[in-house]
Formats: C-alpha cells, sequence, structure tokens
C-alpha cells in the first residue's frame, strides 16, 4: 500500500552528505524544508538543488519549503559563553546591550522595541519555556526582571511572552531579502513564521509573487494572536502548519492538543492542507529509535487528518535522519491501516462553487462507495487533486501533469501522486487507454480493477475539468469524449 500521508525533513549540516540524502529519499522523504532560521542563503540554495538531483536519481518528485525566520525575539550572546540563572535573583533584558556583552546580571536583544510591548507583571518565557522570568518594571531600554525558572541561559535563546501580544511585524527585513532567494531557487512553498493575522499572509504571498515565486504560502500557526484570526488565516494561505513548539510556548502546552485537531479539521472543510510540526521524534536526535510516546503522536495526527507530518532537529542536526523518516513511514503506514483514518465522513451541508469542484468531490464519493481502485486526475494546476484529497479516502489520487511545478506542489497533499504525463501531446482519441496503461505500468492497477479519470473537454486548460469517466482495467476503452 502507498502510504498517504506526507513526510516534510528539514534540511541542515546532519543532512549535506549525499548519501545520507540517498537513504532519506528511498526511507521516502516527500518534501524538504530549508529554514532560514539557521545557516546562510547560499546553504539552502545549495541544499535545494542538491535534493531536486537526487530526487531525479530516484526518478522522485520532492517539494522544497522555504522557511523564513520571521520575527522571532531572541536574546543576544554571552560575553564568557552559557550563565547559569538562579531562582529568585534579578535579571534584565537590555535593549542597549551589545550582541556579545551578555553577563549573569543582563543580556542584549534582538528586537528593541520590546521593552514597549512589555508590562509589569508579564512572563517572558526563554528557550521554548525552559527558563521562566518575570516581568517587574520597565525602565527605559531595560526590562528587569525575576527569574522564577531558572536554569543554564546559552546565546540566541528565543523570548516568548505568555499569552502573545508581542507587536514585532511579522515579515522582517531579513525575511524580504530570504524571499527573494527563496523565488530564485524556485521553492514550491513559502512558510511564513508568526503571522498574526491573514494581512501577514497576504503581504508574503505579494512580496513571493513581486520576486517571481510561483509556489504555495503556508502559514506558521505559532502565535497566540494567530488562533484569533485562525477562519481568515487559513482562506489566505494555501497550507497551515500547527507550529507546536512555538505556539505551544504562548498558549500553554495543555490547549495544543484540542488546537491541533481544530486546524486540521478547520484546513480540510475549506480545502486547505494541513502540517503537523514540531518534536514529533524529538528523542530520535540521539536515538535510533522513537518513545511509544512519539509512535503515538505521530499515529494520532494521522488520525486527526493531516496531511504531513514534519521532522525538525530529527533530521537537520540529528544523528539517525535517515532512520527518523523510516520510523515516521512505518508508523504512517500504521495509522492508516486503522479503519478509522479511512472511514467515510460526512461533510457538512457544502455548496459546489465551482464545475472542476463538483466533478472532484463527486469522483471522490463514487470512488469511495463503489470500490474504485485508483483516481487518474488529469490536471494543470492540481487542484482537482487537492479537492479530492480534502475527503477522507483510502484510494489513491494520480495528479497526472505536464507541469513539474504542479507535480512538485502536490507532493504535500494526502494520498495524491504526482504522475508525468502530457496531455496536450496525447492523442485524444487513446488518452484514456494511455492513462490506464501508465497506472499498470506503475503497479497501481491490474486487468479487472475500476479507474476513475476526471479530465475537460479541452486537455490542457487550467479549471477545464468538466467530466468524470469510470473505465474498468482490461476492457475496452474507448475515446476520451
Ligand atoms: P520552527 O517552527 O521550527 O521554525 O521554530 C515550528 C515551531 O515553532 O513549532
Ligand atoms: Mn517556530
Amino acid at each position: 500500500m502507498l502510504r498517504r500521508t506526507k513526510i516534510i525533513a528539514t534540511l541542515g549540516p546532519a543532512t549535506d552528505d549525499p548519501a545520507v540524502l540517498d537513504e532519506m529519499i528511498q526511507a521516502g522523504v516527500d518534501v524538504v524544508r530549508v529554514n532560514f532560521s539557521h545557516g546562510g542563503a547560499e546553504d539552502h540554495v545549495r541544499r535545494a538543488e542538491t535534493v531536486r538531483n537526487r530526487a531525479r536519481a530516484h526518478g522522485r518528485q520532492i517539494g522544497v519549503i522555504a522557511d523564513l525566520q520571521g520575527p522571532k525575539i531572541r536574546i543576544e550572546g554571552f560575553r564568557d559563553g552559557a550563565v547559569t540563572l538562579r531562582e529568585g535573583a534579578r535579571f534584565v533584558l537590555d535593549a542597549s546591550l551589545g550582541p556579545r556583552d551578555g553577563s549573569e546580571e543582563r543580556v542584549g536583544i534582538t528586537y528593541k522595541d520590546l521593552p514597549g510591548d512589555v508590562e509589569r507583571g508579564d512572563t517572558l518565557l526563554l528557550d521554548d519555556g525552559r527558563i521562566v522570568l518575570w516581568v517587574d518594571e520597565v525602565v527605559g531600554h531595560e526590562i528587569v526582571c525575576r527569574v522564577v525558572v531558572g536554569g543554564e541561559l546559552s546565546d540566541s535563546k528565543g523570548i516568548n511572552r505568555q499569552g502573545g501580544g508581542l507587536s514585532a511585524k511579522a515579515i522582517t527585513e531579513k525575511d524580504r531579502a530570504d524571499i527573494r532567494v527563496a523565488a530564485e531557487m524556485q521553492a514550491d512553498y513559502l512558510a511564513v513564521s508568526f503571522p498574526r493575522n491573514a494581512e501577514d499572509v497576504q503581504e508574503a504571498r505579494e512580496l513571493f509573487r513581486a520576486a517571481g515565486g510561483e509556489g504555495g504560502i503556508i502559514a506558521k500557526i505559532e502565535r497566540a494572536e494567530a488562533m484569533e484570526a485562525i477562519e481568515d488565516i487559513i482562506r489566505t494561505a494555501d497550507a497551515v502548519m500547527i507550529a507546536r513548539g512555538d505556539l505551544g510556548v504562548e498558549i500553554g502546552d495543555a490547549e495544543l492538543p484540542g488546537v491541533q485537531k481544530r486546524i486540521i479539521r478547520l484546513a480540510r472543510s475549506m480545502d486547505k492542507i494541513a502540517i503537523t510540526a514540531t518534536q514529533m521524534m524529538q528523542s530520535m536526535v540521539e536515538s535510533q529509535i522513537p518513545t511509544r510516546a512519539e509512535v503515538f503522536d505521530v499515529a494520532n495526527a494521522v488520525l486527526d487528518g493531516t496531511d504531513a507530518v514534519m521532522l525538525s532537529a530529527e533530521t537537520a542536526t540529528g544523528r539517525y535522519p535517515a532512520k527518523a523518516v523510516a520510523a515516521m513511514d512505518r508508523i504512517c503506514r500504521g495509522a492508516e491501516r486503522q479503519a478509522d483514518s479511512v472511514a467515510v465522513e460526512r461533510r457538512s451541508p457544502v455548496r459546489f462553487q465551482r464545475v472542476d469542484e463538483a466533478i472532484a468531490k463527486a469522483s471522490i464519493y463514487t470512488a469511495n462507495h463503489l470500490g474504485v481502485k485508483a483516481i487518474a486526475a488529469l490536471t494543470e494546476s492540481g487542484a482537482t487533486a487537492l479537492w479530492m484529497s480534502r475527503v477522507t479516502s483510502g484510494i489513491p489520487i494520480y495528479a497526472m501533469t505536464r507541469h513539474v511545478a504542479t507535480r512538485r506542489k502536490v507532493t504535500l497533499y494526502r494520498g495524491v501522486y504526482p504522475v508525468s504525463f502530457d496531455v496536450t501531446t496525447t492523442d485524444h482519441a487513446t488518452v484514456n487507454r494511455e492513462i490506464v496503461d501508465e497506472l499498470v505500468r506503475r503497479g497501481a492497477v491490474r486487468d479487472g480493477d475500476l479507474v476513475i479519470i476526471t479530465k475537460g473537454d479541452l486537455s490542457g486548460v487550467a479549471g477545464g475539468t468538466n467530466a468524470m469517466k469510470i473505465v474498468r482495467v482490461g476492457e475496452l476503452i474507448g475515446p476520451a469524449t
């Protein structure tokens, strides 16, 4: 059986060895993420290029996500390496301190307006919540804190405010430069970090388009405010990422499971893609096998209906990048064998907006109820395959297209598999047969199986899908119309 849930792996120093990349590709990576929070532009361009070359060598399509750093607020550095903060001690976040001048008493901050955003009584969480500071008073450019939970603190750790509400603009100067790099590397997706609302997502899309980028936009949900605008954000983006690392710090870890389920459900009902991210297999940074809790986390995300599960440090800096991918692959497949993951769902009273959408949804319902083996969607933009994959199903959806950008885009869609197929150079009279032959060649179907084909009268025209055809493999398959 094909795995339906897609696996995203973050690239980093640990994946720079082409032999490691090859193992990851063999283990089933569908999409890679280059993380602009670490490393220079040349690293990202080189990594994206290497992955595409290796994917080609394996006869695979692998999507590329360019993930912007965004306005992650961080402390600056310390003069003599890490310091230890003791509970009850006074510690100052000082916007006027130099980037390497930190000590046990004070440290600089990357966002110079932070003192204007916080007030006495606020709780600040450093290093993903490991260190907790209580704001005693704000004096000019100094935030004077008491250490509530202490520990070791090293350079450049992140700062979040409990409850959110820091006003840093979502798209920084660095992001603007990085968006141009993302466009140059023809990223299939641009991930926007810390958007507060739909406008932030739209602004990123416009900048990406202006730079020549054609990929989709992923909104990372990682601020408390984003949850208040969640529907607008999902509507404006092509995909959402449940960025559990930062989000968990802002809204509290106890809220995360409920929020994950809600975002996935909303995204699917709005015909958008959902990605579940962060610490899914965290222990595999050091270990060759996941913990039982991690096994359940990945499986539960699959049962929630996520399109993709993501690996971060596990592959970027971990000791066993390929083993982490293999473990995810195994667990996704296990979860997909559960009846729940393909249970036929009733969608709320939906009204189709378009003819191609109606054909797509009708096809997947028909496939689910008729016992079809595969669906072949002739598609230009990938939209037909996207609509189909929003309905829970165990039936593979082959997105057959002549456009490489579309083949890469659908690598993220649950249950959708890219196939190179040029409808414009295929004889109209034999196109059905050629589609079925292609599926037979791939081992997707054999004699006697039913196949659904969707297409348009005018082949090669986006939005033109207006027909569903049901054919039986091995029987006489007639002309296209
Ligand atoms: P990051 O985002 O990996 O870029 O920090 C994901 C998260 O915050 O969970
Ligand atoms: Mn984050």
